[in-house]
Order: structure tokens, then C-alpha cells, then sequence
């Protein structure tokens, strides 16, 4: 996959690409990430990039000069590449969105400041519009990072056990069930018995009923949309109904 990202501040990207699973994506060229500075395609004398909003009010706008032709040269360069503006009025990203992104072969982030860009851009210029979350950040870099970890782990061989990616929380509509690891007996706090049974089923079946009680106690919205058997959504009802405590199987 090829991401190219449009920002003001490319040195924000150098560490986060360098370390850990995505500077392996990197460097095993599963991923390419190409950090352009829209300053670069400002023209005028002064290379200005922001101006004051027409009608008044507070702060300053993107100009849409540069960013118009910072996106124009990578949709010339990298044809059919779809253009992705970063902005909390965008629709949610989600791990659902992750998986639809992850499978384009290329895509172009976009990276506010300031008080956003000029309307005309994301009107006309982009493909798309992503939020991260419900908050106002200061600039768009730190979601476009937040966009590409998220994505490259889901890329084929990023990833060294494709397990770790298959059963985390939200790929299955669910969060993840707890998980333990040694000493078996930390300050007195025991690792669940049935984990060290060695029986695999019973295990799988564990793992799946605390992944439903853990996402009904914390985020029963995701319970909505998630594929459950007959057996499965009777459980939840059970302890819904505290006819099954929460802890017990
Ligand atoms: N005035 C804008 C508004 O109220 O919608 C907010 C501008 S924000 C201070 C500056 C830039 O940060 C935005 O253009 C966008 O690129 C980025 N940004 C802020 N919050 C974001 C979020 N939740 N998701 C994605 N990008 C965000």
C-alpha cells in the first residue's frame, strides 16, 4: 500500500514511521508512506499556506492554492489514489473502515492546522472526510498517524502472528477477552484455572463467553452489530437478566 501524506509539519512523521511495527512495515516495504510539505506547492513570494477567513471570526484558514495543487500532483503521480481529508466533522474511523481501507492499494491523507481548510477543498478536491474521535485536535497529523498504524496492521505480513490481529478487540465486532501471562501467581491474584488446563475448547469457549460479558459491560452498543449464535445471544440475555452472573461461565 502506498499512503501519501499532505501536512505543514512533516517532521511529526520521521519517529513514529521509524520504530516498531511500522517502521518494519516500512522497511520490509509492505507499506510506503511518502510525508509531502504543502508549503512546498505555495508559489507566491511569501509561500503562505493560511489566510484569514472571509465574513471574520477567529484564527486562520488553509489557503486553497496550495493545497489544491499539493493534491493535484499526487493524483497525477499516483492515479486513482483516493484523497482522504482529516477533520472531526468527517465520518468515524473505525476498525470497520480500517478494513475497507487497508485493501486500496492507495490513498492520500490530508492534514489540517490551524482553524481547517478552505470549504472549496473539501467540497471539490477530496474523496472523503475522517474524524478519529469526537475532540478537536490541534492538527490533522496526529490522526493521519493514528490512521496509518491502525491500517498497517492490517496490511498481509505486517503482522508476524496473523493471530494477534484476527482475534483483537472489534475484529469480530467484540472486545478482546483478558489475558494473562506468567507468573501464574502475581501478589497473590491467580491466573484463571482454566487457562492452564491445557483443553484448547474449553479455552476457546471461555475466551469467547468473557469477550460477550466484557463487551456487554463495557460497550453493549457493539453487541448490535455483531454475528452471534442462538446459544450466544441467549447468554447475553441470561446475564442481562442476572440469571447468569457476570465472572461465572
Ligand atoms: N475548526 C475546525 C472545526 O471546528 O471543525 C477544527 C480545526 S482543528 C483545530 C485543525 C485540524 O486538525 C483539522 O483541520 C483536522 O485536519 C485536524 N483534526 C482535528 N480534530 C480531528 C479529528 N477528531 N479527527 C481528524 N482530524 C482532526
Amino acid at each position: 500500500m502506498r499512503i501519501e501524506v499532505l501536512t505543514l509539519f512533516p517532521e511529526i512523521f520521521s519517529s513514529p514511521l521509524e520504530h516498531s511495527i511500522l517502521g518494519k512495515a516500512l522497511q520490509k516495504g509492505l507499506l510506503n508512506v511518502n510525508v509531502r510539505n504543502i508549503r512546498d506547492y505555495a508559489f507566491d513570494k511569501h509561500r503562505q499556506v493560511d489566510d484569514r477567513p472571509f465574513g471574520g471570526g477567529s484564527g486562520m484558514l488553509m489557503k486553497p492554492e496550495p493545497l489544491a495543487a499539493a493534491i493535484d500532483a499526487v493524483r497525477g503521480e499516483v492515479p486513482g489514489i483516493r484523497v482522504i481529508l482529516l477533520t472531526p466533522q468527517g465520518t468515524l474511523f473505525d476498525q470497520a473502515k480500517a478494513g475497507e481501507l487497508a485493501s486500496l492499494e492507495s490513498m492520500a491523507l490530508i492534514c489540517g492546522r490551524y482553524e481547517g481548510v478552505d470549504e472549496r477543498i473539501r467540497k471539490h478536491w477530496v474523496d472523503e472526510e475522517l474524524s478519529i474521535g469526537d475532540y478537536v485536535l490541534s492538527g490533522g497529523e496526529f490522526a493521519a498517524l493514528v490512521v496509518i498504524d491502525v491500517i498497517a496492521r492490517l496490511l498481509p505480513g505486517v503482522l508476524g502472528d496473523k493471530e494477534s490481529c484476527v482475534e483483537e478487540s472489534f475484529s469480530d465486532g467484540l472486545l478482546e477477552y483478558p489475558q494473562y501471562t506468567r507468573p501464574r501467581n502475581f501478589k497473590g491474584y491467580e491466573v484463571p484455572e482454566i487457562l492452564l488446563s491445557g483443553n484448547h475448547e474449553a479455552i476457546r469457549k471461555w475466551r469467547r463467553r468473557e469477550a460477550l460479558k466484557r463487551t456487554l459491560e463495557r460497550r453493549p452498543d457493539l453487541l448490535d452489530f455483531s454475528v452471534l449464535s442462538h446459544e450466544e445471544k441467549k447468554f447475553i440475555e441470561e446475564l442481562k437478566s442476572g440469571k447468569r452472573v457476570a465472572g461465572s461461565n
